[in-house]
């Protein structure tokens, strides 16, 4: 579903990332981790075409969509959640709102009544200011906001981003409720994460250092070591 051959790009005259290969398939989690300034913000820019890639291509369901712009990837099914993600102003229907823009009309209400159903808890909360809620309903209003655009590709620009270990456990056991269903590509640090990921890839200084199952991955205790020191 997601293709990305050789992609080289950065900020300026600064190179952040060489041949970046990154290969994920329909409904399925990938989790891409890597340590601050790994460089997986930049990719995730790359893919929904905020900053230009250098050389190499990113395919999304077989489209080649590497020269297209920013809102011609979300037209073409491209969904992306940054670290906030939200309209912390705005109510939470207004969030939700806003988003399905991007969808026909006379499938707006749907695609809203849909992430309601998904995310019951922002149903009650439908009138609050997105930014008061707590930091893990505000993840999921985030994530709500991409599933109305209902995308082909979600890329989640690390969702743990600012909330304690229970909102990141909250945050992780939401997702694993869109795993078989959604095409998932999730960019993280906190190896929580790997708990829903069926493929994962691990960024290092710009270049992909593994990737694989997660069983592989799992497997392989130099890697595991060198980058989380997990057990
Ligand atoms: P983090 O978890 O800290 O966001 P990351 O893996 O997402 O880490 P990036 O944000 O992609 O990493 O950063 C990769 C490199 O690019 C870092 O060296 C960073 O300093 C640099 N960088 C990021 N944004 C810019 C920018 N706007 N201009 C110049 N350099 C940047």
């Amino acid at each position: 579903m997601l293709e990305v051959e050789s992609v080289e790009s950065g900020y300026g005259s600064v190179q952040i990332l060489w041949g970046v290969e990154l290969s994920v398939q329909e409904n399925e989690v990938h989790v891409l981790l890597g340590a601050n300034g790994a460089g997986k913000s930049t990719l995730l820019k790359v893919l929904v075409g905020l900053l230009p890639c250098w050389a190499g291509s990113v395919h999304m369901d077989k489209e080649d969509v590497t020269r297209l712009s920013a809102p011609a990837r979300t037209k073409a099914g491209l969904g992306f959640t940054s670290e906030v993600g939200i309209f912390p102003d705005l109510s939470v229907e207004d969030n939700l709102r806003l988003s399905s823009l991007v969808v026909p009309a006379a499938q707006r209400k749907d695609a809203i009544e849909a992430a309601y159903s998904r995310f019951a808890e922002l149903r009650g909360r439908r009138r609050a200011l997105a930014g008061g809620l707590s930091g893990g309903q505000r993840k999921l209003v985030a994530i709500a906001r991409a599933l109305v655009s209902r995308p082909k590709v979600l890329l989640l620009d690390e969702p743990s981003a600012g909330l304690s270990p229970r909102y990141v456990s909250e945050v992780v056991e939401r997702l694993a409720e869109l795993r078989g269903t959604t095409t998932l590509l999730v960019a993280e640090q906190n190896v929580s994460f790997l708990e829903i990921a069926d493929t994962v890839s691990v960024l290092e200084g710009g270049r992909v250092r593994f990737s694989g199952s997660k069983d592989s991955f799992g497997n392989d205790t130099v890697l595991r070591d060198a980058f989380f020191g997990l057990e």
